[in-house]
């Protein structure tokens, strides 16, 4: 089915925009967005997403504020463990990518900062943005940490930063054509560019369809699978070097579907079949919940 009456693609500009899924917004509004999907770049996108400003009724609390650096009970044990592993794993894929060991990083939508910190706990120079206020108290109060503002990416000073990073941040972004055109800008020759964002061909997306919970309308505003997230990123001028699938978040994602789903035993139904999607992205990354891409700037 075509539905010539939708606009083009607001990536491609290509007419005849596919629907792909109804989706609700489980967390918050309740609400439901259509995904369309575009027949020649293939980006699927959430159709008339709240605009910039009125967003805020649509924001989750952000757990990670509420929870600080103490760790209480089980949820919350696995949570720092699991937190402090990735974060590692964050650092080795900068450092494999940019065959550095310290250097220039701009780390977009740095949320509470702890990656940031971490960084610049290795001898890296770190540039951290953040919309959200109480996220940039949040850094400056645990870390000493500055994090500064969105606008401010447009002062910043062209060809300076030998990586940039956006962990699980891109989906979410208003203008990804404009923020590709900025890092470009912003990177050194040769810079490096790594996002990690949901993957909609992963298995754990494919099962749970719309209750996937990693669609989570109307704050993710595209959905990406490997396939056009490279051809976007590659019209902005990088090339693909490396991807690698995020291995946690089919047990988390999976776990939230179930809940979506409003399953009796959520929270194991949603670890067997994490467990399942897992096993499945061993062999191939391209099924993978997650997946972390390094592009280089040509
Ligand atoms: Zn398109």
């Amino acid at each position: 089915m075509v539905y010539q009456d939708f606009k083009p693609c607001p990536l491609c500009g290509a007419s005849g925009q596919i629907p792909y899924a109804n989706c609700t917004d489980f967390m918050v509004s309740k609400e439901s967005f259509y995904l369309l999907r575009c027949p020649d770049c293939c980006v699927v996108y959430t159709l008339d997403p709240p605009q910039e400003e009125d967003m805020k009724p649509y924001d989750k609390l952000n757990l990670k504020l509420k929870l600080g650096d103490s760790p209480n009970g089980l949820t919350g044990k696995l949570y720092y463990h699991i937190r402090n592993l990735m974060l590692k794993r964050k650092e080795k894929i900068v450092k494999t990518q940019t065959y550095r060991t310290t250097g220039s990083l701009l780390n977009y939508g740095a949320k509470t900062g702890f990656f940031s910190h971490l960084m610049e706990k290795h001898g890296w120079k770190v540039t951290s943005i953040e919309k959200y206020h109480e996220e940039r108290q949040f850094s400056m109060e645990m870390f000493q940490h500055r994090m500064i503002d969105v606008p401010m990416l447009y002062s910043l000073q062209p060809g300076t930063f030998d990586v940039i990073t956006m962990w699980h941040v891109f989906e979410h972004t208003h203008h990804p054509d404009e923020l590709l055109n900025k890092f470009y800008e912003l990177l050194r020759p040769g810079g490096v560019l790594i996002m990690a964002c949901p993957n909609i061909n992963s298995t754990d997306a494919i099962h749970y369809g719309p209750f996937w919970a990693a669609y989570d309308v109307p704050r993710h505003r595209w959905h990406f699978n490997p396939s056009s997230l490279t051809t976007l990123a590659q019209n902005h001028g990088f090339t693909l070097m490396h991807h690698e699938r995020m291995p946690f978040d089919s047990f988390y994602i999976s776990v939230l579907s179930e809940r979506n789903l409003r399953h009796r035993m959520a929270f194991l139904r949603g670890m067997i079949e994490g467990l399942y999607s897992w096993f499945v992205s061993l062999s191939n990354r391209g099924k993978s919940s997650s997946i972390v891409y390094a592009f280089r700037k040509r």
